[in-house]
């Protein structure tokens, strides 16, 4: 039993150093395991490749602590940063087809698989990309992940063809897509209003796009990255059908408790102003990064185009927020409660 015992212990003794073995989390006040790999949570130092956190919010929590020692460039050539498309979301649509097709094979009534023919449209009508942000080092060639992205292509006519509709499309999808579609009409073009995007500008888009997701990780912020990642963003094969990016700046707030979404989150006050603060530094970054409030929505939108007006009206003039009108038909009063509910 002791020579058992010893053989078990004997490996944690060589596992401090040995980056690519789990171990104890760099954050001294955690001491929890460190288990990487698919679907969990921890995560290597992207600067050095040598501290390990358990999970981000450590790695946040100790990177004050853990600056100075890492290897991170303390600049980076913003010609070297790089998008790369992860090809899961093709996969997942993929295998979703193949699922279906397989449910089909045994169909003894053919009118069924028309029907599955046109349910295929809205099944497909928002379409996941996943972004990884790299960065080549212009000296050394090496290429290392810096950060990632997610974003939601909506298909509008394809989102026409869901049996609810434009708005039932959306809401089926996420409380944050049925939110922006509250500003829309049932044709998916934005309602008119008086800020800097109108309907017209919405006119030739076969697609929307929804940015939901912009983490650069840790050690690689306050380099200019976000900012560069925008624009890079509309030269992805993925973006060519769209000259606008709509997001809702939470998207940088990737550490948000689960089950909090929105500004309407059940918090405490405390947590309320840190996150009406992260809120309002993410909207300055956005603004700065020359998106324009959509309407008088919570949502942003950066166009493609130098020349649209987004991009000459001040900061200090960006349209304020202000709640919608109330509803005036029961159209409308029905979708702002499926929007609106937790
Ligand atoms: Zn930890
Ligand atoms: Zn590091």
């Amino acid at each position: 039993m002791e020579s058992l015992s010893a053989s078990f212990q004997a490996p944690t003794a060589t596992m401090k150093g040995d980056s690519t073995k789990e171990r104890q989390c760099d954050n001294a006040s955690c001491g929890q395991q460190v288990h990487l790999g698919d679907y969990k949570r921890g995560v290597v130092c992207s600067g050095c490749s040598e501290a390990q956190y358990c999970a981000p919010q450590c790695q946040e929590a100790s990177w004050p602590s853990h600056k100075a020692a890492c290897t991170v460039p303390a600049s980076v050539d913003l010609k070297g940063i790089h998008l790369c498309v992860e090809k899961n979301g093709d996969d997942e649509e993929e295998e979703e087809r193949e699922y279906r097709d397989d449910s089909n094979s045994g169909s003894e009534e053919e009118d069924e698989d028309e029907l599955d023919m046109e349910g295929e449209g809205w099944m497909t009508a928002i379409k996941g990309v996943v972004v990884d942000i790299e960065y080549t080092h212009p000296e050394t060639n090496a290429t290392v992940k810096v950060g990632h992205a997610f974003l939601q292509v909506i298909n509008i006519p394809k989102a026409l063809t869901f049996p609810y509709g434009f708005f039932g499309c959306l809401d089926d999808n996420s409380r944050e897509l049925a939110l922006l579609a509250l500003h829309f009409d049932e044709i998916g073009r934005l309602c008119p209003n008086n800020g800097c995007w109108q309907p017209e500008d919405f006119d030739l888009e076969e697609s929307l796009v929804n940015l939901t997701v912009l983490v650069v990780d840790v050690p690689w912020r306050g380099k200019g990255i976000g900012r560069d990642v925008f624009s890079k963003l509309f030269e992805l094969p993925e973006l060519n059908e769209t000259g606008l990016i709509l997001s809702y700046p939470s998207v940088l707030n990737h550490l948000e408790p689960d089950g909090v979404n929105g500004r309407f989150g059940k918090r405490t006050a405390e947590e309320q102003a840190a996150y009406q603060a992260k809120w309002d530094r993410n909207v300055k970054f956005y603004q700065k990064s020359a998106f324009r409030r959509l309407a008088n929505s919570d949502f942003f939108c950066l166009a493609k185009d130098t020349t649209h007006p987004s991009h000459s009206i001040p900061i200090d003039q960006d349209a304020p927020y202000q709640d919608l009108p109330p509803p005036t038909t029961e159209e409308e009063r029905l979708q702002r409660f499926m929007a609106e509910k937790m």
